[in-house]
């Protein structure tokens, strides 16, 4: 009985705490307008992007096929100044360290971006990609989720689920280990750590769109957009790799990619 009572009060303090945080820690996730919660403090999302990338690049083996490379870096450089100046035109202004790195590890077909613009790809994804343009699009996407900081809200939403009460900082300084994994799974870390978080439909509407719009500004033909997605789909089969697990590519996402074509059309023609 007293625990029920315990319980009772622990929730409306929970749930007064994630009012006040809502009220105070909305952002707005540029082009799409939509209003988002974001607790974690830029400095410290880009610390543990940083940190985090650092980790990566010293347990993982990267590849040494030069070919390979240059493209996912002349890709990344282009995608990153369509970024930058996608932003700017936003008037937007988000603090950058671009770096690109190719993975060497033919099992994991999968690509992120840290905050930050730390950008890995996995040697496993490229014969989805196929070609550069294929590169783009993945590229495109990842990068659109960091511009539209999905990763901070993802974080903030476990924080409310998983830390409760804990106000922030006490979480980011008491519980480095679960504040660790939020991060992992919020950033789909999940190769190398055992478990998979997929992202929202909202979040990944936003990133598909953004993401478009980014390769266009690019010089990248966003039409190649639905034939990646279409591979994807049909690489699937009985394993599906980590990309298609966190990403499905269902008829919906690409009908809706074809209705977004004509918006990056525009960009593209420019
Ligand atoms: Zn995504």
């Amino acid at each position: 009985m007293k625990n029920r009572a315990l319980q009772l009060i622990w929730g409306k303090a929970v749930i007064g705490l994630i009012l006040l945080l809502l009220l105070v820690s909305c952002a707005t996730v540029p082009l799409t307008g939509r209003k988002q919660l974001n607790l974690i403090p830029e400095g410290e999302m880009l610390s543990m992007s940083y940190t985090q990338y650092d980790q990566v690049k010293k347990e993982s083996r990267l590849s040494t096929n030069q070919a390979e490379i240059t493209m996912i870096k002349n890709v990344g450089t282009r995608i990153s100044q369509a970024a930058e100046s996608f932003l700017r035109e936003k008037g937007v202004s988000m603090k950058f360290d671009w770096e690109f790195i190719l993975i060497d590890d033919d099992q994991v077909a999968n690509a992120w971006c840290m905050p930050g613009g730390k950008v890995a790809f996995y040697t496993g994804i490229l014969p989805i990609t196929k070609t550069e343009t294929g590169i783009a699009v993945v590229m495109g996407h990842e990068v659109a989720h960091a511009l539209a900081k999905h990763g901070n809200e993802r974080m903030s939403q476990g924080l409310l689920v998983q830390l409760g009460g804990l106000t922030l900082a006490k979480a980011l300084e008491s519980k480095p280990e679960a504040t660790q994994s939020l991060y992992m799974q919020a950033f789909g870390l999940g190769a190398q750590v055992g478990f998979l978080l997929p992202y929202s439909r909202k979040h990944e509407s936003e990133a598909d769109h953004i993401g478009l719009i980014l390769m266009a500004k690019a010089g990248y033909n966003p039409q190649e957009a639905v034939s990646f997605w279409e591979r994807m789909s049909q690489s699937g089969g009985q394993a599906p790799p980590e990309f298609l697990s966190t990403h499905p590519a269902n008829q919906t996402r690409i009908n809706d990619l074809k209705k977004l074509l004509p918006e990056a059309m525009k960009y593209y023609k420019k």
